[in-house]
C-alpha cells in the first residue's frame, strides 16, 4: 500500500503488489510535472489551441428575470471539443504519458463519454489506444463505440460481472498489470487510486481558476454559491477548487433517480443509503450492501452512474465545506427543458442536476446575489439518450422507420 494520498480516512492507494512500481513511476512523474513551469504552459498551450479554452461565463438573462432572484451565471464547459470537461483531463495526462515515454494508453468507459475523449487524445498525441467497455454499455452507446472506433481505438466488450462500467475497471487493471512498460491508465474522474483523484483534480483546476477571474471581471466580487453535477467528482473538483478559500457555498449535485427512497439513484454523499469501504482500489463512501457487495444504480444520466465517488468530495462533506444534493430524473428533464427554450444553450443531463438545484434556490436569494453553475458538457450530440430522457413520440417514429429501413 502507498502510504499517501489520504484525505483523513478517504483516499489512498489499495494496489496489488504487482502495481506498487508503476505508481510509485506515476506519482514522481506527476510530483516533478507540477514542479515545472514548462508543463503548466504546454498544457494550456494545447488546451488553447486544440479545445477552446479559456471556456467563456456566460450570463442567463433571461433564467435570471424568469426567477427573480440571484443573477445566474454558467461556466460552458460544454464548448470543449468532444463536448464535456473530460478533454482537460485527458490532454493532461497524455502530456504525461509522453514525459514517461509511453506509447499506449488504455481506459474504463461507461457511458462512452471518457471512452471518446480518450480516443481522441491517443489520435492526436499518437498513442495506441484501448477502451474497454461492458457489453451492456457497448450496446447502449453505439454512437460513441462507432467514433472511438473511427479515432483508431479498438474497442473491448467486456463480458465479465454484470457486464458495466465497474467490470470495465477490473478488465482496463488487469490489462495495466500485464502492459505496465509500455502502457498508462487513463483514469477518468477523481476516483480511483492515489495519485489519481489529486492528478485528475489538478487538471480539471483550470475550471475554477478560470471561473474565479472572469467572474470577478465581470461583476466585480465572487459568486454566493458554485453549482456542480457530481458523478466520479472531477468537474466538481474543477470549479470548486477556485473559490475553495473563499466565503463562496459550494454545492454538489448527485443523481436522485427515481427519488432517493425508491433506492434507484445513485446519491452516495446527498443520501443516507453509501456506507465507507475500500474497492477498486481507494476508500470512499459506495453504495453497497452489508457484505460490500455493489448496489445497482440509476440515473437518466449515465454519466452520474457511478457506486463511488471521489474521496477529496467524501472528505469535503465531513468536514461541512461542500454541501450535497440530489436532482431527480423528472426535475432535470424540467430544467433542461426551460434552459434550452430560454437561453438556447443545451447542457448534458448530467449538467442539468446542476441546474436544478440552482434553481431551486435562485430565488429565494436577493437580486445582488450571484449564483454560477457549471455547465459540464453539451447535451445534444447525445441525442439518443436526450430524445429518451423527453420521451419524444416524433422521435420515437423516426428511429422506428429507419430500423424498418434497415430491414428492408
Ligand atoms: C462524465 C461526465 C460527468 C460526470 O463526471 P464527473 O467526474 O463527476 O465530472 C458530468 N458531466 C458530463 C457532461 C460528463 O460527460
Amino acid at each position: 500500500m502507498i502510504d499517501r494520498g489520504y484525505y483523513e480516512e478517504f483516499g489512498g492507494a489499495y494496489l496489488p503488489e504487482i502495481l506498487i512500481s508503476t505508481f510509485e513511476e506515476l506519482i514522481e512523474k506527476f510530483q516533478e510535472a507540477k514542479k515545472d513551469p514548462g508543463f503548466w504552459g504546454a498544457y494550456l498551450d494545447i488546451m488553447s489551441t486544440y479545445s477552446c479554452r479559456p471556456t467563456p461565463i456566460t450570463f442567463a438573462e433571461n433564467l435570471t428575470s424568469h426567477f427573480g432572484g440571484a443573477r445566474i451565471y454558467i461556466k460552458r464547459e460544454d464548448l470543449n471539443h468532444t463536448g464535456a470537461h473530460k478533454a482537460n483531463n485527458v490532454m493532461g495526462q497524455g502530456l504525461l504519458v509522453k514525459r514517461m515515454g509511453k506509447t499506449r494508453v488504455i481506459a474504463e468507459t461507461g457511458a462512452g463519454q471518457h471512452g471518446m475523449a480518450t480516443a481522441t487524445m491517443a489520435a492526436r498525441m499518437g498513442f495506441k489506444c484501448t477502451i474497454y467497455m461492458g457489453e451492456v454499455d457497448v450496446q447502449r452507446q453505439r454512437p460513441n463505440v462507432f467514433w472511438m472506433e473511427r479515432l483508431g481505438a479498438e474497442v473491448v466488450p467486456v463480458t465479465d460481472g454484470t457486464r458495466i462500467l465497474k467490470d470495465a475497471i477490473n478488465e482496463a487493471f488487469r490489462d495495466w498489470v500485464t502492459n505496465m512498460d509500455t502502457t498508462h491508465y487513463v483514469l477518468g474522474t477523481a476516483c480511483g487510486p492515489h495519485p489519481f483523484p489529486e492528478m485528475v483534480s489538478y487538471f480539471q483546476s483550470i475550471i475554477g481558476k478560470e471561473a474565479r477571474e472572469q467572474i470577478l471581471a465581470t461583476e466585480g466580487k465572487l459568486p454566493d454559491r458554485v453549482y456542480a453535477c457530481v458523478g466520479g467528482g472531477s468537474n466538481a473538483m474543477g470549479i470548486f477548487q477556485g473559490f475553495m478559500d473563499d466565503k463562496t457555498e459550494l454545492v454538489g449535485v448527485e443523481a436522485g433517480g427515481r427519488g432517493l427512497d425508491t433506492g434507484q439513484h445513485a446519491s452516495r454523499l446527498s443520501s443516507e443509503d453509501a456506507s465507507v469501504g475500500v474497492a477498486q482500489g481507494y476508500k470512499t463512501y459506495f453504495l453497497q450492501d452489508s457484505d460490500g457487495q455493489m448496489n445497482e444504480t440509476h440515473s437518466v444520466a449515465a454519466g452520474l452512474d457511478y457506486v463511488g465517488v471521489s474521496p477529496i468530495l467524501a472528505h469535503l462533506k465531513e468536514t461541512g465545506r461542500v454541501r450535497f444534493e440530489a436532482a431527480t430524473d423528472t426535475e432535470v428533464v424540467d430544467a433542461l427543458s426551460l434552459t434550452i427554450k430560454k437561453e438556447g444553450l443545451i447542457p448534458a443531463l448530467e449538467s442539468a442536476h446542476a441546474f436544478v438545484q440552482a434553481f431551486k434556490e435562485a430565488p429565494a436569494m436577493a437580486k445582488e446575489d450571484i449564483v454560477l453553475i457549471n455547465q459540464s458538457g453539451r447535451g445534444d450530440k447525445d441525442i439518443f439518450t436526450v430524445a429518451d430522457a423527453f420521451d419524444d413520440p416524433t422521435w420515437q417514429a423516426f428511429i422506428r422507420e429507419k430500423a424498418e429501413e434497415y430491414n428492408a
